[in-house]
């Protein structure tokens, strides 16, 4: 595998990918392995740089390096044959990285709730990983605050929007024994952090505070098209 990475062609993504290893930020050959193999430029139009970006209706496509902190937070719970819950899709990238993670041979539900982000993230995807959308990738449009009990439990749950008064149940509830949910939890332009919630095989749910983030809000359609999270 590291021969292939030596041979890897987009020299962009390599010089990125080895920098958030450098930092630390990648750690484990999973991850790399999946964000090398997810092009930024199909997502996003300034892709290599570590910046979020604005994608239009009051939201932005995460920095690679916040899109790494969940993929490595949530790697041992994404493995071939997993089933993973990725709310708040808006560009895709994270859709796709997840499933790359699984070298394609699981399940990652996206659900977002723009219609006109559902369709940017829709043809992103397309743009090299058509093939993956009904098998290894559903995309739905609804309110990620309810999850999408219909293809669950989820062994990951990524929420990609802080929940200002904490997770909701429902997340809870349609997390698989064993799995775990990432998700920021904090107001509106105040301190929020990431927590991760575990399923331990027994049912019962522990927490932990990460890191100290900043995301757009969890919100309705309504609000957030109003620009008031
Ligand atoms: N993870 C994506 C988008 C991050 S921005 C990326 O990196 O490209 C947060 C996303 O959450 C936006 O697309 C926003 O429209 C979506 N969102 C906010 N509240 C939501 C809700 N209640 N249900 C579904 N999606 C929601």
């Amino acid at each position: 595998m590291q021969q292939n990475f030596q041979n890897f062609q987009n020299r962009n993504m390599l010089d990125l990918c080895n920098q958030l290893k450098a930092n630390g930020v990648i750690q484990t050959q999973k991850v790399y392995y999946a964000m090398l193999n997810t092009d930024r430029a199909d997502f996003t139009i300034n892709p290599y740089i570590d910046h979020s970006q604005y994608i239009n209706y009051n939201v932005v496509i995460s920095a690679p390096h916040m899109h790494a902190y969940p993929m490595e937070y949530l790697a041992n719970h994404i493995n071939e044959g997993s089933r993973v819950l990725d709310i708040g899709y808006g560009s895709g990238y994270l859709t796709v990285a997840f499933s790359k993670m699984m070298n394609d041979k699981g399940l990652v539900v996206g659900i977002e709730h723009i219609e006109g982000l559902c369709q940017f993230g829709y043809q992103n995807i397309c743009k090299h990983n058509a093939h993956l959308i009904g098998n290894q990738i559903y995309l739905v449009q609804g309110d990620g605050r309810l999850g999408y009990p219909q293809y669950g439990p989820y062994n990951a749950i990524h929420v990609g929007a802080a929940a200002p008064d904490g997770p909701p149940s429902q997340l809870l509830d349609q997390l698989a024994l064993g799995g775990r949910l990432y998700i920021p939890i904090g107001r509106d332009k105040e301190n929020q952090w990431i927590y991760l919630f575990d399923k331990d095989i027994n049912g019962n749910i522990s927490y932990q505070r990460m890191i100290s983030v900043r995301y757009v809000m969890l919100t309705s359609q309504q609000l957030q098209l109003m620009g008031q999270n």
